[in-house]
């Protein structure tokens, strides 16, 4: 499978280089050639495969020649070591629970699958090292750290937001060390992201150091997040109702998956997109005008982005036909005052407790089955509530049991490395 840039100023190239390079040389997303379907009977079928198996051949066609069987077989396994649990809230609505991976949010699946796609290209292809370099609101930097550590030939280097992101995630990216670098940087997410794509474009950086990014613009990050979706129907392909999947989104590369999943067959009736006061594509999808603005800061803040990146795939899986889009995703947007009153809603209903990215999913799939009531809805929830202690303990007056993968951050000491400015994170990273 070879992958274009969707500026298309690019030469199309195969799925190693894709994941090397991050982004295409125009500065454009990569984007698979074609998107392949799977066989009827494969979905049929799909309860006698195991998890391992179902991702396997999900994402094969995807990676093509670049990977044998065996060392695809052996990533697919190793990245998915644990449970996808889907939770019954009401008769008609579940959550899927995508948080049981090592930092207990979504992003796990990706940067490990990336990570470990990543270090066998590394090893096999080149002798330069590779420098993974993100920028973070929130859950990215935790889950691309500890994807990636340890990880021989890879450097890591985080840029987040001072003061914006919870606790807990700031020491999930500022505790580990050796090759994890934390730069902790005085502004917001949107300008941790413009450093992040200044570098990309400087030649001074791009000619010592091989950059990659390690955001769902990465196709090793993005593409993976379609085995939820699939592990999810295979779970539930037995109901009568059609299925309808509310999806948290913020810079939409999980949802954009589970579309490319629909496009190769899974037979999802409906994706409805979530976000906070951020609602850019909401509105897009209202008006039919997309007009990127500055982000907000609200409780869900993983989701707190104003220009999204993906989006631009979206409109190309529907080949730009506004219609197509308008009809086949929904989209909600949600103040904080309601997302709490839904994190109180849901525990009342069944003593379950959200963290305020699933109670937004849950929001829009709410809205969404008011209109469509045959439906039964999952919402995905895309983080642990502990991640969000603060809020979730404030609105439901209750406390958070600390599940043992954050015990373990939470004693260790913070180091990171203050930046104020471009000019600082060119200087650090000519440093390594
Ligand atoms: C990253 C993140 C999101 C948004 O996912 P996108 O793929 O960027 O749309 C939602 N919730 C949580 C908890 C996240 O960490």
């Amino acid at each position: 499978m070879n992958y274009f840039s969707l500026h298309y100023n690019s030469k199309p190239v195969s799925f190693d280089k894709a994941v090397i390079q991050g982004l295409a040389p125009d500065r454009g997303l990569y984007f698979p050639e074609s998107i392949p379907t799977l066989p009827a009977s494969f979905f049929e079928q799909m309860e006698q495969l195991s998890n391992h198996q179902i991702a396997f051949e999900a994402i094969r066609p995807f990676v093509g020649d670049s990977l044998s069987e065996k060392a695809l077989q052996d990533i697919v396994e190793d990245t998915l070591q644990f449970p996808f649990p889907i939770v019954s809230i009401t008769d008609s609505i579940a959550t899927l629970e995508l948080f049981h991976g090592p930092t207990l949010a979504f992003k796990d699946v990706g940067a490990r699958f990336m990570a470990r796609c990543l270090s066998h290209f590394q090893t096999t292809n080149s002798e330069k090292k590779v420098t993974v370099l993100v920028a973070t609101s929130g859950d990215t930097g935790g889950a691309v750290a500890d994807g990636f550590y340890e990880v021989p030939g890879i450097d890591v280097v985080i840029l987040y937001p001072k003061g914006k992101v919870s606790e807990i995630q700031e020491k999930q990216l500022t505790t580990l060390g050796k090759n994890i670098a934390a730069l902790e940087v005085e502004g917001t997410f949107d300008d941790c992201q413009d450093m992040v794509k200044s570098a990309f474009i400087d030649h001074q950086i791009i000619n010592e150091v091989q950059l990659t990014s390690a955001n769902s613009i990465n196709v090793a990050r993005w593409l993976p997040q379609m085995f939820y979706y699939f592990f999810a129907y295979k779970a539930l392909k037995n109901r009568k109702e059609k299925l309808a999947f509310a999806v948290p989104s913020g810079n939409f590369g999980n949802i954009c998956a589970g579309l490319m999943a629909q496009k190769m067959g899974l037979p999802i009736a409906q994706f409805i997109a979530c976000t906070n006061i951020n609602d850019t594509v909401p509105v897009y999808l209202k008006e039919g005008v997309y007009t990127p603005k500055p982000s907000e800061q609200t409780i869900s803040n993983a989701m707190d982005v104003g220009d999204p990146s993906n989006f631009v795939r979206i409109q190309k899986i529907f080949n730009k036909d506004f219609h197509k889009l308008q009809k086949e995703l929904k989209g909600y947007q949600f103040t904080d005052t309601a997302t709490k009153k839904a994190l109180q809603e849901i525990y009342k209903k069944s003593k379950y407790i959200a963290d305020p990215h699933g109670a937004v999913g849950y929001l829009g799939l709410k809205t969404f089955m008011e209109e469509n009531p045959n439906y039964y809805g999952l919402f995905l929830e895309t983080a642990h509530p502990i991640k969000f202690l603060d809020t979730v303990e404030k609105t439901l007056k209750t406390t958070v049991p600390v599940p043992q993968q954050i015990e373990a951050v939470l004693h260790k000491p913070k180091e990171s490395h203050p930046i104020k400015d471009y000019k600082d994170l060119k200087a650090f990273l000519l440093s390594r």
